[in-house]
Protein backbone atom coordinates (compact mmCIF):
# COMPACT_ATOMS: atom_id res chain seq x y z
CA UNK A 1 0.00 0.00 0.00
CA UNK A 2 1.35 3.66 -0.87
CA UNK A 3 1.97 5.79 1.46
CA UNK A 4 -0.52 8.85 1.73
CA UNK A 5 0.69 12.64 1.34
CA UNK A 6 0.28 12.55 5.32
CA UNK A 7 3.39 10.45 5.56
CA UNK A 8 5.65 12.99 3.39
CA UNK A 9 4.34 15.82 5.30
CA UNK A 10 5.45 14.61 8.39
CA UNK A 11 8.86 13.54 6.93
CA UNK A 12 9.49 16.61 5.59
CA UNK A 13 8.16 18.95 8.72
CA UNK A 14 10.40 16.04 11.66
CA UNK A 15 13.45 17.38 9.48
CA UNK A 16 13.09 20.91 9.10
CA UNK A 17 12.43 20.45 12.93
CA UNK A 18 15.98 18.57 12.96
CA UNK A 19 14.74 15.63 15.01
CA UNK A 20 16.29 12.62 14.24
CA UNK A 21 13.95 9.93 12.24
CA UNK A 22 13.89 6.79 13.32
CA UNK A 23 15.80 3.98 12.09
CA UNK A 24 12.91 1.73 10.71
CA UNK A 25 11.81 4.27 8.29
CA UNK A 26 15.50 5.62 7.36
CA UNK A 27 15.68 2.03 6.18
CA UNK A 28 11.94 2.13 4.49
CA UNK A 29 13.34 5.26 2.41
CA UNK A 30 15.55 2.93 0.76
CA UNK A 31 14.18 0.18 0.54
CA UNK A 32 10.52 0.19 0.51
CA UNK A 33 7.94 0.08 -2.34
CA UNK A 34 5.74 1.89 -0.54
CA UNK A 35 7.38 4.90 -0.03
CA UNK A 36 7.10 6.86 -4.53
CA UNK A 37 10.01 8.32 -5.45
CA UNK A 38 8.45 11.61 -6.66
CA UNK A 39 6.63 12.92 -3.42
CA UNK A 40 9.83 11.58 -1.04
CA UNK A 41 11.97 14.05 -3.73
CA UNK A 42 9.37 16.68 -3.10
CA UNK A 43 9.46 16.18 0.28
CA UNK A 44 13.38 16.30 0.69
CA UNK A 45 12.92 19.44 -1.69
CA UNK A 46 11.10 21.36 1.19
CA UNK A 47 13.60 20.95 3.28
CA UNK A 48 16.44 21.31 0.69
CA UNK A 49 14.01 25.22 0.23
CA UNK A 50 14.13 25.61 3.97
CA UNK A 51 17.95 26.02 4.49
CA UNK A 52 19.48 26.10 1.05
CA UNK A 53 16.95 27.89 -0.76
CA UNK A 54 17.13 27.50 -4.44
CA UNK A 55 20.78 27.95 -4.66
CA UNK A 56 23.53 25.02 -6.11
CA UNK A 57 27.04 25.79 -4.84
CA UNK A 58 29.96 24.45 -7.67
CA UNK A 59 33.00 23.05 -6.16
CA UNK A 60 35.98 22.03 -8.60
CA UNK A 61 38.42 19.36 -7.34
CA UNK A 62 42.36 19.76 -8.28
CA UNK A 63 44.64 16.98 -7.89
CA UNK A 64 47.62 18.32 -6.50
CA UNK A 65 49.65 15.03 -7.17
CA UNK A 66 48.49 11.67 -8.91
CA UNK A 67 49.04 7.88 -7.58
CA UNK A 68 51.92 6.94 -5.32
CA UNK A 69 49.50 6.61 -2.64
CA UNK A 70 50.87 3.83 -0.02
CA UNK A 71 47.47 2.84 1.08
CA UNK A 72 45.22 0.32 -0.22
CA UNK A 73 41.73 1.86 -0.38
CA UNK A 74 40.66 -0.71 -3.01
CA UNK A 75 38.13 1.84 -4.61
CA UNK A 76 40.84 4.43 -5.49
CA UNK A 77 42.70 4.29 -8.47
CA UNK A 78 45.81 5.73 -6.55
CA UNK A 79 46.37 3.47 -4.63
CA UNK A 80 49.31 1.02 -4.56
CA UNK A 81 47.22 -1.87 -4.94
CA UNK A 82 45.55 -0.33 -8.17
CA UNK A 83 46.40 -2.07 -11.98
CA UNK A 84 44.20 1.07 -13.04
CA UNK A 85 46.01 3.46 -16.35
CA UNK A 86 46.10 6.86 -14.83
CA UNK A 87 48.76 9.93 -15.66
CA UNK A 88 50.65 9.86 -12.35
CA UNK A 89 52.76 12.63 -11.24
CA UNK A 90 54.05 13.93 -8.09
CA UNK A 91 53.34 17.31 -6.55
CA UNK A 92 52.32 20.04 -8.89
CA UNK A 93 54.31 23.21 -8.43
CA UNK A 94 52.68 26.38 -6.54
CA UNK A 95 52.54 28.78 -9.17
CA UNK A 96 50.33 25.03 -11.56
CA UNK A 97 48.27 25.28 -7.94
CA UNK A 98 47.71 29.15 -7.77
CA UNK A 99 46.36 29.20 -11.38
CA UNK A 100 44.27 26.29 -10.32
CA UNK A 101 42.82 28.29 -7.97
CA UNK A 102 42.35 31.48 -10.27
CA UNK A 103 40.63 29.21 -12.88
CA UNK A 104 38.27 27.62 -10.51
CA UNK A 105 37.37 31.38 -9.06
CA UNK A 106 36.72 32.75 -12.70
CA UNK A 107 34.72 29.86 -13.93
CA UNK A 108 32.30 30.07 -10.89
CA UNK A 109 33.49 28.03 -8.21
CA UNK A 110 32.13 28.77 -4.83
CA UNK A 111 34.36 26.63 -2.93
CA UNK A 112 38.40 25.02 -4.51
CA UNK A 113 39.23 21.51 -3.30
CA UNK A 114 43.09 20.68 -3.26
CA UNK A 115 43.85 16.67 -2.94
CA UNK A 116 46.73 15.42 -1.84
CA UNK A 117 46.76 11.84 -2.19
CA UNK A 118 48.86 9.33 0.56
CA UNK A 119 48.57 7.93 3.93
CA UNK A 120 48.77 11.65 6.01
CA UNK A 121 50.79 14.73 5.37
CA UNK A 122 54.21 15.00 7.03
CA UNK A 123 55.22 18.31 8.72
CA UNK A 124 56.77 19.40 5.75
CA UNK A 125 53.68 19.09 3.56
CA UNK A 126 51.34 20.82 6.07
CA UNK A 127 54.02 24.14 6.12
CA UNK A 128 53.81 23.93 2.48
CA UNK A 129 49.66 23.44 2.34
CA UNK A 130 49.39 26.44 4.51
CA UNK A 131 51.55 28.24 2.26
CA UNK A 132 49.49 27.55 -0.22
CA UNK A 133 45.84 28.22 1.52
CA UNK A 134 47.69 31.93 2.81
CA UNK A 135 48.44 32.39 -0.33
CA UNK A 136 44.92 31.37 -1.99
CA UNK A 137 42.87 33.45 0.72
CA UNK A 138 44.90 36.45 -0.11
CA UNK A 139 44.20 36.18 -3.88
CA UNK A 140 40.37 34.98 -4.00
CA UNK A 141 39.13 36.31 -0.74
CA UNK A 142 35.84 35.22 -1.50
CA UNK A 143 36.70 31.34 -2.37
CA UNK A 144 36.45 28.97 0.04
CA UNK A 145 39.05 26.68 0.19
CA UNK A 146 38.84 23.07 1.36
CA UNK A 147 41.88 20.27 1.63
CA UNK A 148 41.65 16.52 1.43
CA UNK A 149 45.65 15.38 2.85
CA UNK A 150 44.63 12.22 4.48
CA UNK A 151 44.70 11.54 8.12
CA UNK A 152 45.71 14.60 10.62
CA UNK A 153 46.44 14.76 13.97
CA UNK A 154 45.41 17.98 16.20
CA UNK A 155 48.86 19.66 15.60
CA UNK A 156 48.25 19.52 12.11
CA UNK A 157 45.12 20.37 12.35
CA UNK A 158 45.50 23.66 14.21
CA UNK A 159 48.39 24.47 11.76
CA UNK A 160 45.93 24.57 8.55
CA UNK A 161 43.46 26.24 10.70
CA UNK A 162 45.65 29.24 11.06
CA UNK A 163 46.70 29.19 7.96
CA UNK A 164 42.54 30.05 6.79
CA UNK A 165 41.46 26.71 5.95
CA UNK A 166 37.54 26.71 5.74
CA UNK A 167 37.30 22.73 5.66
CA UNK A 168 38.74 19.63 5.79
CA UNK A 169 37.64 16.95 3.58
CA UNK A 170 38.20 13.19 4.59
CA UNK A 171 35.27 11.28 4.28
CA UNK A 172 34.25 8.07 6.04
CA UNK A 173 33.17 6.63 3.11
CA UNK A 174 31.16 3.02 4.49
CA UNK A 175 30.34 1.84 7.87
CA UNK A 176 32.53 0.82 10.37
CA UNK A 177 31.64 -2.96 9.28
CA UNK A 178 32.31 -2.84 6.10
CA UNK A 179 35.50 -0.46 5.65
CA UNK A 180 37.40 -3.79 5.99
CA UNK A 181 36.52 -4.94 2.85
CA UNK A 182 37.45 -1.22 1.51
CA UNK A 183 40.74 -1.00 3.21
CA UNK A 184 43.15 -2.63 5.58
CA UNK A 185 46.24 -0.06 5.55
CA UNK A 186 43.87 2.14 7.70
CA UNK A 187 40.74 1.92 9.59
CA UNK A 188 37.38 3.45 10.21
CA UNK A 189 38.45 4.82 13.77
CA UNK A 190 41.62 6.37 12.36
CA UNK A 191 39.26 8.20 9.84
CA UNK A 192 37.09 9.51 12.96
CA UNK A 193 39.83 10.40 14.99
CA UNK A 194 40.82 12.71 11.81
CA UNK A 195 37.29 14.44 12.23
CA UNK A 196 37.61 15.14 15.36
CA UNK A 197 40.76 16.49 15.31
CA UNK A 198 39.91 19.04 12.87
CA UNK A 199 36.44 19.47 14.89
CA UNK A 200 39.26 20.61 17.69
CA UNK A 201 41.09 22.83 15.69
CA UNK A 202 37.38 24.70 14.81
CA UNK A 203 37.84 23.60 11.07
CA UNK A 204 34.39 23.29 9.41
CA UNK A 205 34.00 19.28 8.33
CA UNK A 206 33.43 17.89 4.61
CA UNK A 207 32.72 14.09 5.39
CA UNK A 208 30.54 11.77 2.74
CA UNK A 209 30.45 7.91 1.52
CA UNK A 210 30.81 6.09 -1.51
CA UNK A 211 27.77 4.04 -2.93
CA UNK A 212 28.01 1.20 -4.86
CA UNK A 213 31.03 -0.76 -2.84
CA UNK A 214 28.69 -3.89 -1.55
CA UNK A 215 27.54 -1.88 1.16
CA UNK A 216 23.79 -3.16 2.60
CA UNK A 217 21.13 -0.68 3.46
CA UNK A 218 22.36 -0.54 7.02
CA UNK A 219 25.35 0.36 6.27
CA UNK A 220 24.64 3.33 4.29
CA UNK A 221 22.25 4.03 7.55
CA UNK A 222 25.26 3.71 10.09
CA UNK A 223 27.02 6.17 7.41
CA UNK A 224 23.81 8.82 7.42
CA UNK A 225 23.69 8.72 11.06
CA UNK A 226 27.36 9.19 12.43
CA UNK A 227 27.53 12.20 9.86
CA UNK A 228 24.59 13.27 11.40
CA UNK A 229 26.23 13.04 15.07
CA UNK A 230 29.23 14.48 14.11
CA UNK A 231 27.05 17.68 12.77
CA UNK A 232 29.29 17.62 9.41
CA UNK A 233 28.80 20.83 7.59
CA UNK A 234 29.22 19.48 4.20
CA UNK A 235 28.48 16.01 3.06
CA UNK A 236 29.55 14.14 -0.41
CA UNK A 237 27.38 11.60 -1.71
CA UNK A 238 29.65 9.87 -4.41
CA UNK A 239 28.60 6.58 -6.59
CA UNK A 240 31.49 4.26 -6.42
CA UNK A 241 33.08 4.76 -10.40
CA UNK A 242 34.44 1.49 -11.17
CA UNK A 243 37.91 2.63 -13.12
CA UNK A 244 39.50 -0.57 -15.15
CA UNK A 245 42.44 -1.86 -12.62
CA UNK A 246 40.69 -1.16 -9.64
CA UNK A 247 40.51 -4.15 -6.88
CA UNK A 248 36.88 -3.43 -5.93
CA UNK A 249 35.82 -4.47 -9.26
CA UNK A 250 31.97 -2.81 -10.47
CA UNK A 251 29.57 -1.48 -8.34
CA UNK A 252 26.92 -3.06 -6.82
CA UNK A 253 23.17 -1.98 -5.91
CA UNK A 254 22.97 0.70 -7.81
CA UNK A 255 20.03 2.17 -9.88
CA UNK A 256 18.83 5.65 -10.64
CA UNK A 257 16.51 5.43 -8.11
CA UNK A 258 17.95 4.12 -5.50
CA UNK A 259 20.97 6.87 -5.34
CA UNK A 260 18.03 9.51 -5.42
CA UNK A 261 16.68 7.84 -2.29
CA UNK A 262 20.25 7.50 -0.60
CA UNK A 263 20.23 11.18 -1.03
CA UNK A 264 16.79 11.56 0.19
CA UNK A 265 17.80 9.85 3.15
CA UNK A 266 20.84 12.09 3.90
CA UNK A 267 18.68 15.47 3.37
CA UNK A 268 16.40 14.08 5.85
CA UNK A 269 18.94 13.38 8.44
CA UNK A 270 20.82 16.29 7.63
CA UNK A 271 18.70 19.27 7.17
CA UNK A 272 21.41 22.23 7.29
CA UNK A 273 24.06 20.17 5.82
CA UNK A 274 25.50 21.37 2.71
CA UNK A 275 24.97 18.04 0.42
CA UNK A 276 26.86 17.16 -2.69
CA UNK A 277 25.95 14.77 -5.64
CA UNK A 278 29.48 14.01 -5.88
CA UNK A 279 31.42 11.67 -7.79
CA UNK A 280 29.53 9.06 -10.55
CA UNK A 281 26.46 11.22 -10.23
CA UNK A 282 26.90 10.89 -14.64
CA UNK A 283 28.08 6.98 -14.76
CA UNK A 284 25.06 6.20 -12.24
CA UNK A 285 22.04 8.83 -12.32
CA UNK A 286 22.06 8.69 -16.17
CA UNK A 287 18.96 10.92 -17.27
CA UNK A 288 17.52 11.24 -13.86
CA UNK A 289 20.91 13.25 -12.88
CA UNK A 290 18.72 16.93 -12.54
CA UNK A 291 16.58 14.96 -10.19
CA UNK A 292 19.30 15.07 -7.59
CA UNK A 293 19.03 18.51 -7.35
CA UNK A 294 16.17 18.49 -5.37
CA UNK A 295 17.44 16.58 -2.10
CA UNK A 296 21.19 17.91 -3.05
CA UNK A 297 22.61 21.95 -3.22
CA UNK A 298 25.97 20.84 -4.34
CA UNK A 299 27.77 19.25 -7.56
CA UNK A 300 30.98 19.55 -8.60
CA UNK A 301 32.10 21.06 -12.26
CA UNK A 302 34.67 19.45 -14.35
CA UNK A 303 35.36 15.60 -13.39
CA UNK A 304 36.53 14.03 -10.77
CA UNK A 305 39.91 12.98 -9.23
CA UNK A 306 40.55 10.80 -12.21
CA UNK A 307 38.12 10.20 -14.45
CA UNK A 308 35.69 12.87 -16.75
CA UNK A 309 32.38 14.18 -15.82
CA UNK A 310 30.12 15.76 -17.43
CA UNK A 311 30.86 18.57 -19.95
CA UNK A 312 30.47 21.43 -17.96
CA UNK A 313 27.98 23.41 -20.30
CA UNK A 314 25.89 20.41 -19.83
CA UNK A 315 26.14 20.32 -16.32
CA UNK A 316 25.45 24.37 -16.15
CA UNK A 317 22.25 24.52 -18.60
CA UNK A 318 20.97 21.83 -16.20
CA UNK A 319 20.97 23.85 -13.28
CA UNK A 320 19.45 26.65 -15.06
CA UNK A 321 16.74 24.70 -17.06
CA UNK A 322 15.51 23.08 -13.79
CA UNK A 323 15.35 26.77 -12.32
CA UNK A 324 18.28 26.74 -9.41
CA UNK A 325 20.89 29.64 -8.72
CA UNK A 326 24.12 29.46 -8.57
CA UNK A 327 26.45 30.40 -5.07
CA UNK A 328 28.84 32.50 -6.93
CA UNK A 329 30.04 35.95 -7.51
CA UNK A 330 29.14 34.80 -11.51
CA UNK A 331 25.84 34.29 -12.31
CA UNK A 332 24.69 30.88 -14.63
CA UNK A 333 23.96 32.55 -17.76
CA UNK A 334 27.36 34.53 -17.67
CA UNK A 335 29.32 31.29 -16.83
CA UNK A 336 26.86 29.85 -20.02
CA UNK A 337 28.20 32.85 -22.34
CA UNK A 338 31.46 32.08 -21.81
CA UNK A 339 31.34 28.19 -22.94
CA UNK A 340 31.51 27.38 -26.31
CA UNK A 341 28.46 25.44 -28.11
CA UNK A 342 30.02 22.31 -28.57
CA UNK A 343 28.95 19.36 -25.92
CA UNK A 344 31.49 16.34 -24.97
CA UNK A 345 29.67 13.13 -24.92
CA UNK A 346 28.13 12.46 -21.46
CA UNK A 347 29.95 9.52 -19.75
CA UNK A 348 26.76 7.97 -18.85
CA UNK A 349 27.97 4.66 -18.59
CA UNK A 350 25.46 2.82 -21.28
CA UNK A 351 28.48 0.90 -22.77
CA UNK A 352 30.02 0.63 -19.06
CA UNK A 353 32.76 2.77 -20.57
CA UNK A 354 34.51 5.49 -17.92
CA UNK A 355 36.28 7.86 -20.11
CA UNK A 356 39.59 9.03 -18.15
CA UNK A 357 40.96 11.98 -17.80
CA UNK A 358 44.10 12.82 -19.81
CA UNK A 359 47.54 15.00 -18.39
CA UNK A 360 46.01 18.30 -20.28
CA UNK A 361 43.07 17.47 -18.27
CA UNK A 362 44.54 17.42 -14.99
CA UNK A 363 46.80 19.69 -15.32
CA UNK A 364 45.33 22.45 -17.35
CA UNK A 365 48.33 25.00 -16.34
CA UNK A 366 51.25 22.81 -16.15
CA UNK A 367 54.40 24.94 -17.27
CA UNK A 368 56.12 23.50 -20.58
CA UNK A 369 59.53 21.91 -20.55
CA UNK A 370 60.84 24.57 -22.54
CA UNK A 371 59.42 27.76 -20.37
S1 LIG B 1 41.60 7.11 -1.18
FE1 LIG B 1 43.28 8.46 -0.54
S2 LIG B 1 44.37 7.23 1.01
FE2 LIG B 1 43.09 5.79 -0.13
S3 LIG B 1 44.43 5.00 -1.77
FE3 LIG B 1 43.29 6.75 -2.63
S4 LIG B 1 44.63 8.50 -2.34
FE4 LIG B 1 45.38 6.87 -0.99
Amino acid sequence: MEMNRDFYNQLAGQSVANETLPRSTALDILTSEEIELLPLLNAAFEVRKKYRGKEVSIHIINNAQNGFCPENCRYCAQAKTSDSDIEEYPLKSDEEILAEAKNAYEKGAFRYCMVFAGRGPSATRVAHIARLIREIKAKYPPLQVCVSSGLLDEGKANILKEAGLDRLNHNLNTSERNYPNICTTHTYADRLNTLAAARRADIQLCSGMIAGMGETPQDILEVVYALRELQVESIPVNFYIPIEGNALGPAVNLSPEYCLRILCLFRFLNPKSELRVAAGRELHLRSMQVMALYPANSLFLDGYLNTKGDDRRRTLQMIKDAGFTINSDHSVEELLGKEGSTLEASPDGAAGHVPMKKLQDLRIFMPSPMS
